[in-house]
């Protein structure tokens, strides 16, 4: 995050003279309380400095990096994940390649009749039934999808870091978003995909 020059000061204020109130870091740059309440709460909520009630400011120490890598740790698939498009295991892998095509989506998930997740469907998978010589029309997508148990999955509240590592380490585009029922089922409720992990990196860069 780039600090401006009052920003700056006010930092090197408290660094040297910390516990200090707002009012005397406001008395010593000769401005008010209130112009500065801005500074103070942005260099607060941005992690370097901590205020305690009746003691005032003080520094915490934390670096730029160790700061970003924090923040960073603190973003999680719930703010960032889209909705998911699911298919029903039992249709066919011509009717999938239109839905994919409808939703301008480039991962289904496949659900059964109770609509619980069992299987994976990517571009590719659909790609190698049509070149084989099936009939796509009466295939239905549960002969050639990823099932589970091999399904990399995520939680809401997991944070996003460690999803965007299993889209790299297991070199694939999407992870769905599950809610595990009390019989152990899962309930596809969303979806992680290399776009949201860009997202979630560019928003922190205009954070930072
Ligand atoms: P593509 O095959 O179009 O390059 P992916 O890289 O996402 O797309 O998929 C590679 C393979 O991994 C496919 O066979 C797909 O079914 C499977 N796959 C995709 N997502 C997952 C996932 N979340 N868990 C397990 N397997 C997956």
């Amino acid at each position: 995050m780039e600090l401006n020059k009052r920003q700056e000061t006010i930092l090197q204020i408290v660094k040297d003279n910390g516990p200090i109130t707002g009012e005397q870091i406001a008395d010593r740059l000769n401005l008010t309380r209130a112009t500065l309440r801005p500074d103070l709460a942005i260099l607060t909520m941005a992690g370097y400095l901590d205020a305690r009630p009746r003691v005032g400011y003080f520094y915490t120490g934390k670096t730029g990096t160790q700061l970003l890598t924090e923040n960073l740790k603190k973003i999680y698939v719930k703010d960032y994940q889209s909705i998911p498009v699911v298919v029903n295991e039992n249709v066919s892998v011509y009717d999938a390649i239109v839905t994919m095509f409808l939703e301008d989506v480039g991962t289904l998930f496949v659900v059964d009749a109770n609509s619980y997740l069992v299987g994976v469907l990517s571009r590719k998978d659909l790609l190698r039934a049509s070149i084989g010589k099936q009939e796509l029309s009466t295939l239905p997508v549960n002969i050639i999808m990823t099932r589970m148990p091999n399904i990399t999955t995520c939680e809401k509240d997991d944070p996003l870091i460690g999803v965007a590592k299993d889209l790299i380490h297991k070199q694939i585009d999407s992870v769905p978003v599950v809610r595990k029922t009390d019989n152990g089922d899962l309930e596809v409720t969303g979806r992680i995909t290399k776009t949201n992990v860009t997202k979630a990196f560019v928003a922190l860069a205009d954070e930072y």
